[in-house]
């Protein structure tokens, strides 16, 4: 069995960076929570446990030090009561939120109703509402953007992660629901390249193996896009749930991970893979397949001997 890594999987830009905010938080030796656990990750979480970061639901439960906004950022009143409290700040709210929150703001300040097409109830949309003063209409799916009444200025705003072509697909029906549309185009790159390089695996292997929190949006995602090119795919958030039967007479495997997954965790995979195969390898760069035996796995990459 040969074992071919997704060439994009794992954390991304805003990820990284929340991680590593909380992380340096820790060095100033006053208490520090997150607001939330910092990502869908829950060997992550446990991780930055064990360094003395907590995780909290509500602003109430941390008495004093630091709180970490996640990448998901917050609405404009989290901002208030934790100023209000004495707490310092650490903002972790990816950029490309942020630029998703200020928009939904600016389009509410100039008159536009703000609709936002993501999902309910996922952390980045409710902030995203709260910066629209919580005014912004939720739009998942196309029957729900045609459910919409007619109003005469509309502005548009994307949950990040949100996938382009159902975007696309439910702007054609916003077109029709006003005069007057402006659309922000929020969407980061991370998913679709993640899933774009998840789908190109997909086609090749006999098996995916897909790491990440199962409460992770983007990695049920990413498992979905497997599936639905028809290849065996398998949701995994550890190696330890990793089953020898699923590789019998399997030639090709395929891993790729959410963007919440951090890279020791896809090692671990990897290394348990192996373990269970024990033979050549290979990964799989910019669409090509380079055959060869591994030579070492570091932090963000795995070299590959293909001598
Ligand atoms: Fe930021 Fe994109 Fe990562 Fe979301 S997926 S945290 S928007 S880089």
């Amino acid at each position: 069995m040969k074992i071919y890594l997704a060439e994009h999987r794992g954390f991304c830009y805003g990820v990284k960076r929340a991680v590593n905010m909380a992380v340096s938080a820790v060095a100033s030796n006053c208490p520090v929570h997150t607001l939330g656990p910092i990502i869908h990750n829950p060997q992550m979480v446990s991780h930055l446990q064990t360094q003395g970061i907590g995780a909290v639901d509500n602003l109430e439960d941390i008495p004093a030090g630091k709180v970490i906004i996640r990448s998901h950022g917050v609405g404009p009143e989290i901002y208030r009561q934790a100023e209000a409290k004495q707490l310092d700040v650490v903002d972790a709210t990816c950029p490309h939120v942020k630029k998703a929150q200020q928009a939904a703001y600016e389009l509410r300040q100039s008159g536009y109703q703000v609709v936002i097409v993501g999902e309910h109830q996922h952390p980045e949309v409710r902030s995203i509402v709260a910066w629209s003063n919580e005014e912004a209409q939720v739009v998942e799916t196309i029957a729900a953007a045609k459910s919409l009444p007619f109003y005469p200025r509309l502005g548009v705003v994307a949950q990040t992660t949100f996938a382009a072509n159902d975007f696309e697909a439910i702007l054609s029906i916003l077109k029709t629901k006003c005069e007057d549309l402006k659309i922000e185009r929020t969407i980061c790159t991370a998913t679709d390249l993640r899933q774009q390089a998840a789908l190109d695996l997909a086609k090749k292997v006999d098996i995916m193996i897909v790491v990440g929190g199962k409460n992770s949006a983007n990695t049920t995602r990413l498992a979905s896009v497997c599936q639905e090119a028809g290849c065996k795919t398998r949701h995994i958030e550890s190696a330890g749930e990793l089953k020898p039967e699923w590789f019998v007479n399997v030639q090709n495997a395929g891993i790729t991970a959410g963007a919440s997954t951090p890279e020791w965790v896809i090692e671990e995979v990897y290394a348990k893979m192996e373990e269970m195969n024990i033979g050549n390898v290979a990964k799989l760069e910019a669409g090509s397949v380079i055959k060869g035996t591994v030579v070492g796995i570091r932090h963000d990459e795995v070299f590959v001997d293909i001598g």
